[in-house]
């Protein structure tokens, strides 16, 4: 017997699909929203956090899974907009930062094993909207 997972985005319970937590329904839509940030940052290289959710009217919070899922990744380190939740440091992309991933991955299994462990590889690059100090240009 199959144990049904709510989804994360619409709360419906649906047959687990393996990687991602959401219905099939909102996987599409969800593919969708993806699709037009990969086309807006190729447009605007380095638009801003806020400038995709201004414009694309896509959710904070949708933007915050993609950042977990490592499918999108912050330019700077100190961005205040995603952490690790092991030590709560900023991070880039994914759940952990790079200590804490490791200390993690001694303990728990791999459960999505990709054959390559590069973890940011494909994931696409924007700023946060943060703070940020003006970049001391060399
Ligand atoms: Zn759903
Ligand atoms: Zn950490």
């Amino acid at each position: 017997m199959i144990d049904l997972i709510t989804c994360e985005i619409c709360g419906k319970l649906y047959n687990p699909n393996g990687f991602f937590r959401v219905c099939p329904i909102c996987y599409e839509s969800d593919e969708s929203d993806f699709k037009r940030i990969k086309d807006y940052l190729n447009l605007h290289p380095c638009a801003k956090i806020f400038d995709v959710v201004a414009d694309l009217n896509i959710s904070v919070k949708k933007i915050k899974r993609y950042l977990r899922e490592s499918r999108l990744e912050i330019l700077e380190k100190e961005n205040h907009f995603l952490f690790c939740e092991g030590c709560g440091k900023s991070i880039r992309s994914g759940i952990y930062c790079d200590e804490c991933y490791k200390t993690h991955h001694k303990n728990i299994k791999v459960i999505c094993s990709d054959s390559n462990d590069t973890k940011h590889s494909n994931a696409i690059r924007f700023r946060s909207d943060g703070q940020s100090k003006r970049a001391s240009s060399i």
